[in-house]
């Protein structure tokens, strides 16, 4: 860093403010985690140099013989970590693998059957502005009105009547268990393919927090730097009969040279995820979840569905009278960072929501527990309830953030 400090003190600074922003709030947006030091040392490798068009052993440059060596151990251990046949490490984000599974399985034009934006779904999984929205025929199931639950007749319902090639589930906001054996048997009704998009609960998965989808799923998606707590990153698992295909659909199909440096840094997160302690954080996160919630209902924050299985939640904030879009900004003025976020048949739109959603995987990593998760949502309704900072909130945020540092100074 000081040889950064020296050459750009620019960017360098850019750098010092986000840690002493990180360090100096809550974070608690559901998509975010915090890398772990050796992570962030794979990141800032000489590895970032390398071209190596190809797969390992089977390159289309000279000198891969190291970084091959990396990209077979991310292979290697997201194999024996999720228990599947193949692996691929290459797609740079959860869409770049969302795209390369579309790729693999569909022809443009193709129907997709998968959950609807406004009810968790994510923007890959349909919407208009995005490639699969606008090159793909796309049928949506949401959840129930009464329930907020995946209506899983409604699901069976759409999927007779469409004859999807392909069926998604898992989701962005959507804080619940899927039970991927009915979609499995609702593909195998009309022979679709079923893709898991794993982005979010793929560290839950690895910890066995909660059920693995990769006995029901064709293809498996995943990200890397949301609850598996690796760097900005995405993947692929899937059956031997179709390693080839999802190979071919990511290189040479929709992308090119691959991030040796963030193939490295999966690797090392990979092999964290299967120590004892990793499977310690992934119960912890839910727990801390579940915990939150529970403490913001008793505040008059309800969580959609009426709770959470997993590492997030979305809170309906209708009760209290304030929009997502304030209460974002109010806690955001506290030091507590987290998403506006539409619920259910919201009236609001995006730009308003009646929700946030809000996630425990960062404060989790910082060693928080549930007494900790009582104390944020204690700051949180004050927060909610009040526009401008509160002097006694935000030390009460700091005290929080130097009892639970993120990136504790010695390491
Ligand atoms: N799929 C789901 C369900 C997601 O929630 C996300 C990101 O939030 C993605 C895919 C895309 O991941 P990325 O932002 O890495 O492209």
């Amino acid at each position: 860093f000081s040889q950064l400090a020296r050459e750009d003190p620019e960017v360098a600074q850019v750098l010092l403010d986000e840690l002493t922003r990180l360090r100096g709030g809550l974070q608690l947006i559901a998509s975010e985690n915090l890398a772990s030091p050796a992570v962030l040392a794979a990141l800032g490798s000489t590895l970032t140099d390398k071209y190596a068009e190809g797969y390992p052993g089977r390159r289309y440059y000279g000198g891969c013989e190291v970084v091959d060596r990396a990209e077979q151990l991310a292979i290697d251990r997201a194999k024996a970590l999720f228990k599947a046949d193949h692996a691929n490490v290459q797609p740079h984000s959860g869409a770049s693998a969302n795209l390369a599974a579309y790729a693999a399985l569909l022809q443009p034009g193709d129907t997709v059957l998968a959950m609807a934006l406004r009810h968790g779904g994510h923007l890959t999984h349909g919407s208009p502005v995005n490639f699969s929205g606008r090159w793909f025929d796309v049928a949506s199931y949401g959840v129930r009105r009464d329930t907020e639950l995946i209506d899983y007749d409604e699901v069976r319902e759409l999927a007779l009547r469409h004859r999807p090639k392909m069926i998604i589930c898992g989701a962005t906001s959507y804080p619940r268990l899927i039970d991927y054996s009915v979609f499995r048997g609702i593909a195998d009704e009309i022979g679709a393919w079923l893709l898991v998009d794993a982005a979010h609960t793929i560290g839950l998965m690895a910890g066995e927090a909660i059920p693995s989808a990769v006995p029901y799923a064709d293809v498996v998606t995943f990200t890397t730097h949301k609850t598996l707590r690796g760097p900005r990153g995405g993947g692929l698992l899937c059956t031997a009969e179709l390693a080839q295909r999802v190979d071919r659909a990511v290189f040479p199909f929709t992308q090119g040279g691959p991030l040796m440096h963030v193939i490295a840094a999966k690797a090392v997160a990979f092999g964290e995820a299967m120590r004892p302690i990793f499977r310690r954080y992934a119960a912890s996160v839910v727990e801390n979840a579940a915990a939150l919630c529970e403490a913001l209902a008793a505040e008059g924050m309800r969580p959609v569905s009426g709770g959470t299985d997993t590492h997030l939640a979305l809170i309906d904030l209708r009760g209290v009278g304030v929009t997502g879009a304030e209460a974002e900004r109010r806690c955001a003025a506290a030091g507590i960072t987290l998403n506006r976020n539409v619920i259910p048949y919201d009236p609001e739109p995006p730009t308003v929501t009646s929700g946030v959603r809000i996630g425990t995987a960062c404060v989790t990593t910082q060693g928080m527990g549930v007494g900790e998760m009582k104390e944020i949502a204690s700051l949180m309704t004050y927060a909610v309830h009040n526009p401008g900072a509160i002097t006694s909130v935000l030390q009460r945020v700091k005290g929080l953030t130097v009892t639970h540092p993120a990136y504790p100074r010695d390491e």
